[in-house]
């Protein structure tokens, strides 16, 4: 379905170094911090990191950026080598992490502090901030800056060896207190933390920061182009301040482009995190979450979040993309996959009077309206049906109304014409049953409708169908713009998941069976899957991936 949109910025720099000679091949990394799942902005960036590799027969690295112990654990390590494979990329060599390159690292810390260009500081955490100033102060210098190399070369050496305490003292870069940019003022180089390290043990308390370390590891990797998200573009100041004055005489470019925000939700797994922590979600594999383990479950295809990143594209320009932008994609993907089965979400029975009792029938049905190697089912027909109650009125003034009403004639989807009679009601007044007749002569005439009724419902058979759970899933939140939001609770969709109990046809039991086919488009009620975790031959349970249309309740 989708191959790289390779008409981008980043692609014409590239093409540009290629042709000067800069150089021969290309290798680009993608870095993730693995402290919570990978989400769809992350697939752009996977998109592009893999997509340029492959079309310069280049090589992608897949780097875990693991220098804060703090927050990352290996179950994420896990989750996102999953799912960069589901997506279909495969990362050049073996894993990398950036805690390989711990002993190195250190190495250049020192050749820093050799060079009068980092310098151990004791003020707090607080005071650093105080110090470093704002947009329109100056910072001023700490008064731990200027002491001599052999103090300082000493005091990290105490530092390496546990002998401060956390959040008392630290590495910093010597640059430049007043520079303009605020990420110039002597940041933070390494700083201690007590925490052990999923690969190195106990084997360090200080750990590198992310500025320091990135550009390091780029360098060490040979990464050609190292490309990030807007947010780092001052940061390639000080990327490429530690590339100059480090011995490794290597100078990976850091480009950035923006990062993907969608509407009416939050793309940040710090930001998801506390969904999950705070239990709003099931877990980062919730189907409402933007994760790709959440749009997986939901029924997202690889395809179909290729496509998407293939349609937007890459530029430097802050958007909100729409959700309907994502929906499109998997619309139009399951559109030609899907094969078509009847459920009918909101059952309510219809008895056909007319209909012989006890009687009924095998009707065949196209398994794809377009595509007959998809073959036909055979679907049950018997006096007794359940159809959708919004698919009935017992007045209707709305022209717009194609449905079963009152008096009036409805085609069964590859079946008869019935025509409405009476209902039942019970006691609270809402309607039990609803009482037909139909038209033995009807059965299917979809091509020269003699019948001419307005519309066309779905049913499944009452004597012969499966009980299912269908999940409808709506935004997780109402506000559309929520990119600089930190208390989402204010805008939390309380109705984002919707349960019905309904019915299906049993034709699509061997399937559930071979598990081999997950998707599904449920007639008029759009394309679902079977949920991976909930869904069981003995319960089936169905996501809602997305409606047949942009409006899920406009049905036809
Ligand atoms: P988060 O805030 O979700 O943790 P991050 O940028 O801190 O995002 P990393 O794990 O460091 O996440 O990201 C790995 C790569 O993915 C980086 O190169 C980053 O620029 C890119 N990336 C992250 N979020 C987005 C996004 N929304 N759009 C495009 N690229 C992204
Ligand atoms: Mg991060």
């Amino acid at each position: 379905m989708s191959q790289a949109n390779l008409n981008n910025f980043i692609i014409k720099i590239i093409d540009r170094d290629i042709a000067s000679g800069l150089h021969k091949s290309v290798r680009t990394r993608f870095p993730p911090e693995p402290n919570g799942y990978l989400h769809i902005g992350h697939a752009k960036s996977i998109c592009l990191n893999f997509g340029i590799a492959e079309h310069y027969q280049g090589q992608c690295y897949l780097r875990f950026d693991d220098t804060n112990p703090v927050k990352e654990h290996t179950e994420f390590i896990e989750s996102m080598k999953n799912d960069i494979l589901w997506l279909g990329f495969h990362w050049s060599g073996e894993i990398h992490y950036s805690s390989d390159y711990f002993d190195q690292l250190y190495s250049y810390a020192i050749e820093l502090i050799h060079k009068g260009l980092a310098y151990v500081d004791h003020l707090s955490v607080n005071q650093i901030r105080d110090y470093r100033g704002t947009l329109t102060k100056p910072g001023k210098n700490s008064p731990y800056r200027d002491r001599s190399i052999d103090t300082n070369i000493a005091l990290f050496d105490k530092m390496r060896r546990g002998e401060f305490k956390e959040g008392s003292t630290c590495l910093r870069a010597k640059i430049d207190m007043t520079s303009p940019f605020i990420v110039m003022r002597d940041p933070v180089l390494y700083r201690i933390k007590y925490v052990d390290h999923h690969r190195t043990g106990n084997k360090w308390c200080i750990y590198p920061m992310y500025d320091f370390a990135h550009s390091i590891c780029d360098a060490i990797e040979g990464i050609t182009h190292s490309l990030c998200t807007l947010e780092f573009q001052d940061n390639r100041r000080l990327y490429d301040w530690v590339l100059n004055n480090i011995s490794l005489n290597v100078y990976p470019h850091q480009y950035e482009f923006s990062r993907l925000n969608i509407e009416h939700t939050i793309i940040s797994k710090r930001k998801l995190h506390l969904l999950v922590s705070k239990n709003v979600v099931t877990g980062w594999d919730d189907p409402r979450m933007p994760t790709i383990a959440g749009l997986r479950r939901r029924g997202y295809t690889a395809a179909s979040i290729l496509e998407f990143c293939r349609r937007i594209g890459i530029t430097k320009q802050d958007n909100n993309v729409e959700i309907s932008a994502l929906e499109a994609c998997i619309r139009e993907d399951l559109n030609e996959s899907a094969p078509r089965v009847m459920a009918v979400i909101n059952p309510i029975k219809v008895i056909i009077n007319n209909y012989p009792v006890g009687y009924k029938e095998n009707i065949m049905m196209p398994n794809h309206p377009n595509k007959p190697e998809f073959g036909q089912r055979k679907v049950t027909f018997s006096r007794e049906i359940y159809i959708d109650c919004t698919d009935f009125r017992e007045n209707n003034c709305n022209q717009q109304y194609k449905r079963l009403i009152l008096g009036q004639q409805v085609r069964l989807r590859y079946a008869y014409v019935i025509e409405a009679e009476r209902v039942e009601k019970n006691e609270q007044g809402n309607i039990t049953i609803i009482h037909c007749s139909y038209y033995k002569n009807s059965l299917n005439q979809t091509l020269d409708d003699s019948y001419k009724v307005k519309g066309v419902i779905h049913w499944v058979s009452a004597i012969d169908y499966i009980a299912a759970e269908f999940r409808f899933y709506d935004k997780l939140f109402s506000d559309h713009n929520l990119a600089s939001t930190d208390d989402f609770n204010v805008s939390l969709n309380h109705r984002s998941l919707i349960i019905y109990h309904g019915v299906i046809e049993t034709s699509f039991l061997p399937l559930l069976k071979s598990g081999k086919i997950n998707y599904f488009q449920f007639e008029r009620e759009g394309y679902f899957c079977t949920d991976s975790k909930d869904c069981s031959k003995l319960q089936p349970v169905f996501n809602r991936i997305v409606g047949l249309r942009n409006n899920w309740l406009a049905k036809s």
